[in-house]
């Protein structure tokens, strides 16, 4: 029998046109690696698809006075279409509203639940008041810790380009409405990884690259 070999690329928001960035960071070396695959005689499978859920379409929706929907499917098209132009070997490009997506994703959920891979934990989370509703990193802003960017975003600072969380900004105010948001306990589900750390590190001890 082949061997087997999955590469699962990065999935594209579909909030905005790909750049060379998109291109150049997973798109490229990953079309590379399964065509190399291939080329040696492995049975390759190369998926990705259009990320439809994140906070940036809703965000990019609200600019637009338009639905996430339409957003979502004006750039998944888009995507897809630069995928075949650029050559780009996928065997599946999909999108996240897509049933089959769904199916796999439950179905992968499910087993880890059942397995108790997957736990729930309360964590604190920005809630705005004024708007009734908990605010994603994105839908938050402040001033950045580090430089003092006064538009710092709730999950990175694009002026110092540093990573944060929304609890380090200075003055978090909620970006639809510009009031000052609470912090509020939520549940959440984690997915235990910490219980895969000895298999991933025995994975890892004899790789050489
Ligand atoms: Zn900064
Ligand atoms: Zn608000």
């Amino acid at each position: 029998m082949k061997d087997k070999v999955f590469i699962g690329v990065a999935w594209p928001y579909a909030n905005g046109s790909l750049h060379l960035g998109h291109l150049a960071g997973c798109y490229l070396p990953a079309d590379i690696f399964a065509r190399f695959c291939r080329m040696n005689g492995k049975d390759v499978l190369m998926v990705s698809g259009s990320d439809e859920h994140g906070t940036p379409i809703t965000i990019t929706a609200e600019k637009e006075g338009v639905s996430p929907q339409e957003i979502a499917d004006r750039f998944h098209k888009e995507h897809k279409e630069n995928m075949e132009q650029l050559g780009i070997s996928f065997d599946l490009f999909t999108r996240t509203s897509g049933d089959f997506h769904k199916n796999v994703v439950k179905d992968v959920v499910r087993k880890l639940y059942e397995k108790g891979f997957i736990y729930e934990k309360e964590t604190e989370a920005f809630y705005c008041e004024n708007c009734g509703r908990f605010l994603p990193d994105r839908y938050i802003e402040g001033t950045c810790p580090y430089c003092r960017h006064e538009h710092a975003r709730g999950d990175q600072c694009d002026e110092c380009g540093k990573l944060l969380d929304p609890k380090d900004l200075i003055n978090p105010r909620c970006k639809i409405c510009g009031k000052e948001p609470t912090l509020k306990n939520t549940k959440h589900l984690f997915f235990a990884l910490s219980r895969f750390e000895d298999k991933l590190l025995e994975w890892m001890r004899d790789k050489h690259h």
